[in-house]
């Protein structure tokens, strides 16, 4: 067996829910909405299905679908792809991380990566050969400085991996910071894969710069989104890989002995979903930001302190004040005796975690989200 795997625990996400199911608690742990997702879209999925999209797709992704992620990301972020070469459909962003992991890894080579890391990148990092070079951002801001970056590149980084919107800071990196990071992955001559799942969940006004747009970085960007989160649909795992030619080779070259195809229906659908005018974009955003500030707002109220959240579903809780010092048995103590499920952040650590936050999914309807607070009444 591999070690790498083999010394694993089971994913935080996963044991909570488990946990939440077991406490009969209502879980605002794993990031995933209580909303079964835009009606229209899962109809056409349904349909497709009756209709007879079945049998293997296209290995790259149905033609429909990978020029609808063209135009959309076009329109919403000015990016000129071509869909014959520079798109390709993979079986969520996770299947899409894995294959740009084991394409663009030799091993010995450095991998530059920023803490708190979403669980799946250390081991698949450490699985493809690569060496990790971690960066650690701290709270507030989680944002980068020039320091540790001179630190963590070397002359045998070869790839960086980068979350932006950052689960679970819910926070976005300002464009000084990520200017300074394009700026040492041209120096250092290094391929960024930028994990940009959340870059449609963003709130009040706030636009995401996506990194393949910086200077120099068109060629050595490779751009990740998923349908799940544009359309809060997380069982679907439909991803979108984006990538300049000469890269977008390689990774076809993983995708096809990883998955080779994603279920034709569901990119049937998701075509369909990705032309859906602005409203439709502006409307979720409206809505996750007012869920978002019923829940800021009901733990402020009862005397809990709340770090901003600029995107993704989800909001920290700061239990410091609460004199609590370590967050995984807070996480434990809180599904079972106050029956709320909740992500310690330490999780998302591999050396010198933050301790002192908790993080809530706030994308759950007004009454789970008053019913969580209620439970946590008496925590202040
Ligand atoms: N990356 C990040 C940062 C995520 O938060 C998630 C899941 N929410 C994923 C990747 C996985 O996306 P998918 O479900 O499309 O595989
Ligand atoms: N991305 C989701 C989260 O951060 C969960 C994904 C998973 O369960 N692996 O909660």
């Amino acid at each position: 067996m591999n070690p790498v795997f083999a010394d694993l625990q089971t994913s935080v996400f996963e044991t909570m829910s488990r946990l939440a199911r077991e406490h009969g608690a209502i879980n605002l742990g794993q990031g995933f909405p209580d909303d079964p997702g835009p009606a229209d879209i899962r109809a056409r999925g349904a349909e497709a299905l009756v209709e007879g999209f079945n049998q293997y797709p296209p290995m790259m992704g149905l033609p429909a679908l990978r020029e609808a992620v063209a135009a959309h990301y076009a329109r919403h972020q000015g990016l000129d792809l071509d869909p014959a070469t520079e798109v390709m459909v993979t079986s969520g962003a996770t299947e899409a991380l894995a294959g740009a992991l084991l394409a663009l890894i030799e091993p010995g080579d450095e991998v530059v990566l920023f803490a708190p890391l979403y669980d799946a990148y250390l081991p698949l990092v450490r699985r493809a050969g690569g060496v990790p070079r971690i960066v650690t951002l701290r709270p507030p801001a989680f944002g980068l400085d020039a320091a540790s970056l001179a630190v963590a590149f070397g002359p045998r980084t070869r790839v960086v991996l980068l979350n932006n919107p950052l689960n679970p800071s819910a926070t976005m990196f300002s464009r000084a910071d990520l200017e300074m990071l394009a700026g040492f992955c041209r120096r250092h001559d290094a391929v960024a894969i930028c994990d940009e799942v959340w870059e449609h969940v963003v709130f009040d006004g706030r636009a995401h710069i996506p990194l393949i747009t910086l200077p120099g970085m068109r060629e050595r960007t490779v751009k990740i989104g998923s349908a799940g989160k544009i359309f809060s649909l997380t069982g679907w795992k439909v991803g979108f890989v984006m990538a300049a030619p000469p890269l977008m080779r390689v990774l076809a070259k993983a995708h096809q002995y990883l998955t080779f195809t994603t279920p034709p229906n569901l990119q049937e659908a998701v075509a369909y979903g990705l032309s859906k005018d602005d409203a439709y974009f502006a409307g979720m955003r409206r809505d996750f930001a007012r869920s978002r500030d019923r829940l800021a707002d009901g733990l402020q109220g009862l005397g809990l302190t709340v770090l901003p959240s600029a995107a993704t579903y989800f909001l920290n809780l700061d239990v410091a004040p609460l004199g609590v010092a370590d967050d995984a048995a807070f996480c434990e103590t809180l599904v079972r005796r106050h029956g709320v499920a909740a992500i310690p952040v330490s999780a998302f650590y591999a050396e010198d975690p933050v301790r002192n936050l908790v993080r809530l999914c706030f994308a759950k309807s007004d009454a789970t989200i008053d019913a969580a607070l209620d439970r946590l009444s008496h925590l202040a």
